[in-house]
């Protein structure tokens, strides 16, 4: 590392990134009266919403519940417009949370972290930028996000291509113009399924590269009924409790009996129900969904026979139409998906039966023919859970690089803390329930658990903290066998690595559901912090 002595900063933590984890995680660790900065890549708070800017990016999850709420003035006074918020609107929201609570002024933006070090005789940490600031701190605290990391695909001849080039997690903040434009897709995920309705309104023509066909739900949103907003503000509370103890923090109703429990005509009626009111409602229609795969079947088969009966052309539809298991992959949320294969300026090219051989100056070359296009869009995804954190080079105890701890695939106690890397925390960390949850108050959550940790150390004069190896491998085991008990194990999702060439091959997020994960990591408090060395 660079950097001379005399510009060594030292506080008490140091939170990696400004998005929803890292704004929070200041806000908590000033009330506890502990000295925090926070170092973020982006020129504004906002994180996963300052960089997915793509036509259509917009939230999964219902606005009145991706939100904080910790302050009940705050969700008060914020008001929503939409029943899925868009991403300028959330961005908005982040901006006036962290002005609300004066918080820029602990972020160092445009500000990346490269270098992590714990230094074992000082109990420090030393963290280097990419802008040559080198400081100190007792406690490390990753707010880096679980889809940060975009995926570079590993296409022949990338480079190469001469015209307009995007990747949807790092969209240009001006915009594009695909007036008149000839427009390639690659990839058919979440991000991909929320722009392609948009950009095919705009563009000339628009060719859609899948590998793998999702299940696509409509998302059926809509402007917010002021009556409706008042009901839940008026008890807000009680909603946000409702959430917290369903498997995904979310407040859709989950089914009581197995869908092969009931008769055709009730599961039929059940999924309608759920496909009208949108979103991912669908996935809870019956509780063994996710575990048994003959009910999965029956959800699976229920979505193809929507795009059968939406796209016009049968053979654009078979192609469309998923053959894995149900919610293996994200559920994709959006609207128009399948309508707009209806539209003549779209065409779908399945690279099952034409592979891409590379990327050419002028476009995307198949095994087939080539197609030459203006702007080419990399819908490819995520390093999730794990990029962002191995991007930085972190060493804990005796220099070991946690990209060697995590070699295997990630370890950790809770997704909280890795044995190895003492007094670091990973807020949403691999192990935790993360990304299969609404992430705003799974953040708060984990927010509130480090917060309070911290200030129990303090009470104690303790300023040491690290996960124990066998805590650790217990949890990391614990979470294998749930994965292995469910269908989400039985296709090449991102969940487990599987999207990233050389990545190991490990199920990232605990299964369990919420309300299991919250009462261990109440448990461990109430034990005194089992699992942990406090020193
Ligand atoms: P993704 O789900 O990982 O999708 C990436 C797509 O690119 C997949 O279709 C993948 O195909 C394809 N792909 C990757 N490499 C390829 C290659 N070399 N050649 C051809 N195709 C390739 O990524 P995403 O759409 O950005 O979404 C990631 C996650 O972010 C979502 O699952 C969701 O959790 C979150 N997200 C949420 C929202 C929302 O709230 N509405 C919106 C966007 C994203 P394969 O499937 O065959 O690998």
């Amino acid at each position: 590392m660079n950097g001379s002595k005399e510009h060594d900063q030292i506080c008490d933590a140091i939170v990696i990134g400004a998005g929803f984890a890292g704004i929070y995680m200041l806000y908590v660790l000033r009330k506890a009266g502990l000295c925090a900065t926070a170092f973020e890549t982006g020129g504004d708070v906002g994180g996963t919403w300052y960089w997915n800017r793509y036509p259509g990016a917009r939230c999964d999850t219902e606005s009145l519940f991706y939100s904080y709420q910790f302050d009940d003035a705050l969700q008060q006074d914020w008001n929503w417009t939409e029943r899925y918020p868009a991403q300028p609107e959330i961005l908005r929201y982040a901006q006036h949370v962290a002005e609300r609570f004066d918080l820029k002024r602990d972020i160092s933006f445009n500000t990346k972290i490269i270098d992590a070090r714990w230094d074992e005789r000082a109990q420090l940490w030393t963290v280097a930028t990419d802008t040559g600031r080198r400081n100190k701190c007792r406690f490390l605290i990753s707010a880096v996000g679980c889809l940060s990391a975009v995926n570079m695909p590993d296409i022949d001849g990338l480079n190469e291509f001469t015209g307009e080039r995007y990747q949807t997690g790092l969209w240009p903040h001006e915009g594009v113009d695909f007036r008149n434009k000839t427009v390639a897709i690659i990839g058919t995920g979440s991000s991909a399924i929320q722009s392609i309705p948009i950009i095919t309104e705009q563009a000339q023509n628009v060719t859609v590269f899948q590998r793998t066909p999702n299940y696509v739900v409509p998302a059926q949103n809509r402007p917010l009924d002021p009556a409706e907003v008042a009901r839940i503000k008026a008890d807000y509370p009680a909603f946000r409790a409702k959430a917290k103890a369903t498997y995904s923090g979310n407040i859709f109703p989950i089914g009581g009996p197995s869908a092969l429990d009931v008769t055709t005509e009730e599961r039929e009626r059940e999924y309608e129900n759920r496909w009208h009111t949108g979103g991912l409602g669908l996935m809870g229609a019956f509780q063994d969904l996710q575990v048994n795969q003959a009910s999965n079947e029956t959800a699976a088969e229920f979505v193809r026979s929507k795009i059968r009966k939406i796209v016009k052309d049968p053979e654009v539809a078979r192609k469309l139409s998923p053959t894995n298991t149900f919610g293996c992959k994200r559920l994709c949320v959006a609207t128009n998906y399948y309508e707009t294969y209806n539209r003549a300026n779209i065409s779908l090219i399945d690279l099952n039966d034409t592979p891409i051989k590379c990327i050419t100056a002028n476009g995307v070359r198949t095994t087939k023919r080539d197609y030459d296009v203006d702007i080419l869009i990399l819908a490819t995804g995520f390093d999730a859970m794990t990029g962002a954190l191995n991007r930085i080079n972190i060493q804990g105890t005796n220099g070991q690089k946690l990209t060697d701890a995590w070699r295997n695939g990630p370890v950790s106690y809770l997704g909280l803390g890795v044995n190895g890397f003492p007094n670091m925390f990973t807020i949403t960390g691999p192990g935790s329930p993360s990304v299969l949850t609404n992430m705003i108050p799974t953040i708060e959550q984990h927010v509130n658990w480090i917060g309070a940790c911290l200030v129990a150390m303090s009470k104690k004069n303790a300023t040491r903290i690290e996960a124990i190896k066998s805590a650790q491998s217990e949890w990391v085991a614990y979470n294998a066998g749930l994965a292995d008990k469910s269908l989400r194990v039985t296709c090449n999702s991102w969940y487990l690595g599987a999207n990233v060439s050389g990545k190991a091959r490990v199920f990232m997020p605990f299964v369990g559901g919420l309300p299991m994960y919250i009462e261990k990591c109440e448990e461990v408090v109430r034990e005194d912090y089992k699992g942990f060395v406090i020193t």
